[in-house]
């Protein structure tokens, strides 16, 4: 790496000296950085960002109240135990996202109300 202060999650592109951007590969599952003013690419030698994610879903789910319990226009099933009480019903709905572009992620929630354990797929 090159001397000076090192900043962390920003890197410069070796062939331009542009910014590179984080940018996640889809298909293999890894965090890349690319330039967006050539074709360079990297892999993410951290997994910061991903750590990032993982924190903003677990906000997701503690964001969920227990008050979805008791909606009746909410769907439960016996099919998902809770992995934390192991009672058998739990209701399920899909994630509010803003990004469309996120898979269509399922949350579930323990219906024994002194459980209402929350978790996802
Ligand atoms: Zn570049
Ligand atoms: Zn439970």
């Amino acid at each position: 790496m090159a001397s000076g202060p090192a900043f962390v999650g920003i890197k410069f592109c070796p062939e331009c000296n542009n910014m590179l951007y984080p940018r996640e590969d889809k298909e293999n599952r890894q965090l890349l950085y690319a330039c967006r003013n050539c074709d360079y690419k990297q892999l993410a030698d951290n997994n910061c960002i991903y750590v990032n994610k993982i924190t903003h879903e677990i906000d997701e789910l503690t964001h969920i109240v227990s008050d979805v319990i008791s909606d009746p226009t909410l769907p439960r099933t016996e099919d998902h135990p809770c992995p934390k009480c192991q009672s058998k019903e739990a209701v399920f709905f899909q994630a509010q996202t803003r990004r469309a572009e996120e898979e269509m992620r399922l949350y579930y929630v323990c219906t024994n109300q002194h459980c209402t354990h929350r978790w996802t797929e």
